[in-house]
């Protein structure tokens, strides 16, 4: 059997997802699971119902318009004489319903923001069916068993494997469409594993079913060296190696979720990414390969937050201070994405996620000097030549640099 995963674009409207209709119709003799993210900016809206809802304000309008938007996509699908507006209605109400209860904030998000996934594999699933697919809908949550670590659920993947090989059967004669990004606990409660989560449920479930491979469906041809929008000469590669997908997901690149690459490298199986526009195109195959010499790639992470913290009493950086500042990281769950120290101060650059930053940086007022700046990019140049490094450590702005034999970081105030 083989995983598809389609993310928010490729279901963006009717006929985003008639195009995954005339996919999946490409594949009509293999077992396959497919795999789909909320609709176009679904969670998004669906994050700020919740905060609308746990600050007690109205979000009428804002879930108004996420029913108008699924309902238009039925209606344009001719789907408004099935089952499906009624599927869908009860999936309205309970996300309504949920919004506004009392209780642990991120919970109550996982329980809101989850139901993208619900409204958008039911339509496609109706719509498979519509167009003479044979399609299960089944409910992810019954399958992917997490721990109660809400908004980042953490699989248990023994319940998970477990629960999973009941869906060999079914495979055998249908096609199964169900959701990304969602699981949940053993009791039954809703959780996210993450925002973007929705190919490592691809790896998830693959892994599990020990699929042959998994396909995520994209906007761009494949894998690039850089992101085109950004660098138009960028270049798709063919194939990689699980380390050098895995580490390029590390330095920031979007095109696929960071947690993906392990179970698949694990269980030695291929992550392809292809172009949803055109199927035809290689696209990218990550596997077990040796690359001889892979070309600059080039990253670039927007929002960046760099902090320095001095020591005011004229001694040096000691590792009891770094032990201080990792601690102060790990309680507000943050991650630095570069560091360096001099003799007596000692910076690194986070994400800039505004209230978990500035309480980081608050904690560490208590027993050093801070400074930051925000608004800053970070671009990682892996496997860099000279031309690139050259270009890249001339850039103006540059705030900080940091070399090692294969991969140049600069962090520009641009
Ligand atoms: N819908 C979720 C998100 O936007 C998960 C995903 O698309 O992968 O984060």
């Amino acid at each position: 059997m083989k995983v598809f995963k389609f993310g928010g674009a490729s279901v963006k409207n009717s006929n985003a997802i008639k195009n995954v209709g005339e996919i999946v119709k490409k594949f009509s003799s293999s077992q396959l699971l497919i795999i789909v993210s909320a609709m176009g900016k679904t969670t998004n809206a669906l994050e700020q119902i919740v905060s609308l809802g746990q600050n007690a304000k109205d979000f009428k309008e804002e879930l108004g318009a996420i029913k108008t938007y699924h309902n238009q996509t039925v209606a344009e699908l001719g789907l408004t004489k099935t089952l499906l507006p009624t599927e869908l209605d009860k999936v309205y109400t309970q996300l309504a319903y949920d919004a506004e209860r009392i209780g642990n904030f991120d919970e109550i998000y996982d329980q809101v923001v989850a139901q993208g996934e619900v409204l958008s594999s039911l339509i496609l699933s109706h719509y498979l069916q519509s167009i003479g697919i044979e399609t299960e809908w089944i409910d992810a949550r019954k399958y992917i068993v997490t721990d109660d670590t809400w908004r980042e659920g953490k699989v248990n993947w023994e319940k998970t494997k477990q629960a999973a090989q009941h869906l060999t059967t079914v495979l055998s004669n249908k096609k199964i469409v169900t959701q990304g990004f969602i699981g949940a606990t053993e009791a039954g409660k809703t959780t996210t594993l993450g925002r973007e989560g929705s190919d490592y449920s691809a790896a998830i479930f693959a892994s599990c079913l020990q699929a042959k491979s998994v396909t995520i469906w994209k906007d761009v041809p494949g894998v690039m060296s850089a992101d085109p929008k950004r660098i138009p000469t960028a270049t798709v590669f063919e194939e990689l190696p699980y380390q050098e997908a895995a580490e390029m997901t590390y330095y920031g690149a979007s095109v696929i979720h960071p947690k993906t690459i392990k179970p698949l490298a694990n269980a030695k199986i291929p992550l392809l990414v292809k172009n949803f526009d055109n199927p035809s195109l290689p696209g990218t195959r990550i596997h077990e390969c040796k690359v001889e010499s892979l070309p600059p790639l080039i990253v670039f992470k927007e929002n960046q937050c760099l902090i320095s913290c001095k020591v005011t009493d004229y001694t040096f950086i000691s590792e009891e201070q770094i032990g201080i500042i990792f601690q102060a990281l790990m309680h507000h769950n943050v991650r630095i994405n570069v560091m360096q120290n001099s003799a007596i101060s000692f910076s690194f650059c986070v994400d800039f996620r505004d209230t978990k930053i500035m309480n980081l940086i608050h904690e560490l007022g208590n027993h050093f000097e801070v400074y930051y700046n925000t608004n800053l990019t970070l671009i990682t140049i892996k496997n860099y030549d000279a031309a690139s490094y050259n270009e890249y450590r001339s850039q103006p702005g540059l705030l900080l640099e940091q070399s090692s034999r294969s991969t140049l970081q600069v962090l520009l105030k641009i």
